[in-house]
């Protein structure tokens, strides 16, 4: 069976139909006709070969959802029709301390990633899911509630789950003042699943215009990050500071707004590398930290959060034939809060 898919065949080209063979559907795999897909800025990063590490011809793609189209002889967990999930991780050793902890994202023989990687022979590339179908063992698919609008779902299998871990390992609950850097597609998913976790939220964006999304989205501050004054007013504020930016900044202005043994964990990751003062740590005993999208057993915990408490993205649903548009728009921070390719126009 031929897939359809979105490629790149280098860092300057642009997205163009592309197509490929996947795998025939395996005793334990899955396979799901794509129905949306999210459009991730990592996508960006590793298209333009930002993070050095991109393989061509690139499909890129990590926020997918569709229909269950085929299952293999010993699945258990899907059958033919259901809704499912396909989100960063496709695979890992299963057996590392890590994954024994259900932490496969940190695997330590590395995990296999839904593109831009390869499957665990460390031969067969990943192609992501800007494409007709997807092909995934079942113990890597995430089961959806059809209470959630499918669109809106797709990007919490990235955009989700990148910040629903980071918040849940920091405990962040009810009480917890919270600063949200950035107000894009992870931004945006930081603060509806903060202020949904009963934090007080605030969110912390270099676009005035941003404000009222942000009060609407559940937070209940706004501090502009080009406004010098914004630093002083918030300084020693915030238990929790989720940083999503994806561009260079300065991360020590933000440390100074923690208060005493608080973090701030970063998920956004710049190309370039920032440097860090010592002082900003040691004033307030503060903690710098990073986090990696999640695990297969949070992103499921976080799939069944949100249809509790009717979380979705909140989504710009365009064809395909767009992806280089949206890709030029996210670049200018004119995306409100995520582009979700519609997959039927492949
Ligand atoms: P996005 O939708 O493009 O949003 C990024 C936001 O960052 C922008 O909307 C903007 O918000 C802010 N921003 C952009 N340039 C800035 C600058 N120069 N200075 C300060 N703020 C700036 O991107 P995204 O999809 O949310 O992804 C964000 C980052 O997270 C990317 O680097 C991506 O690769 C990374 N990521 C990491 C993980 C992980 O596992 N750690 C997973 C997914 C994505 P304002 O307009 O509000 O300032
Ligand atoms: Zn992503
Ligand atoms: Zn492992």
């Amino acid at each position: 069976m031929t897939t359809k898919a979105y490629a790149v065949t280098s860092p300057t080209s642009p997205l163009a139909p592309w197509s490929f063979e996947r795998r025939a559907v395996g005793p334990l795999d899955v396979q799901l006709e794509v129905a949306y897909c999210g459009i991730c800025h990592s996508d960006i990063h590793q298209v333009r070969n930002e993070w050095g590490n991109a393989t061509y011809p690139m499909v890129p793609g990590h926020e997918i959802v569709g229909r269950v189209t085929a299952v293999g002889a010993q699945v258990t967990k899907f059958k033919v029709g259901d809704l499912a999930g396909v989100g960063c991780l496709v695979d890992s050793c299963r057996t590392c301390a890590p994954c024994a902890r259900d932490l496969e994202q940190f695997c330590e023989k590395g995990a296999a990633f839904s593109y831009n990687s390869t499957e665990m022979d460390r031969k067969t590339p990943t192609y992501g899911g800007y494409s007709s179908d997807y092909m995934v063992d079942e113990a890597f698919a995430l089961k959806l509630s059809p209470k959630l609008d499918l669109a809106g779902a797709a990007p919490l299998l990235c955009a989700g789950i990148t910040t629903y871990s980071p918040l849940r390992h920091w405990k962040v609950g009810k009480g917890s003042k919270v600063g949200v850097v950035g107000l894009g597609g992870l931004g945006h998913m930081a603060v509806k699943l903060a202020a949904a976790m009963g934090a007080e939220v605030t969110m912390l964006s270099t676009s005035a215009a941003k404000e009222a999304d942000a009060r609407r989205l559940g937070a209940s501050g706004f501090g502009l990050t080009t406004d010098p004054a914004t630093f002083k007013r918030l300084a020693g504020h915030f238990d929790f500071i989720l940083d999503t930016v994806s561009a260079p900044h300065d991360y020590n202005a933000y440390l100074g707004l923690i208060r005493l043994d608080g973090a701030m964990v970063v998920v956004g990751v710049p190309p370039e590398p920032t440097p860090v003062a010592a002082f900003p740590l040691i004033m307030g005993r503060r903690t710098l930290a990073g986090s990696l999208i999640g695990g297969i057993q949070e992103t499921q915990e976080m799939l069944d959060f949100c249809a509790e408490h009717g979380i979705v993205s909140d989504v710009e649903v365009i064809p395909v034939q767009q992806v280089n548009e949206a890709y030029g728009r996210m670049m200018k921070n004119d995306v409100r809060y995520r582009f979700v390719l519609d997959m039927k126009t492949l």
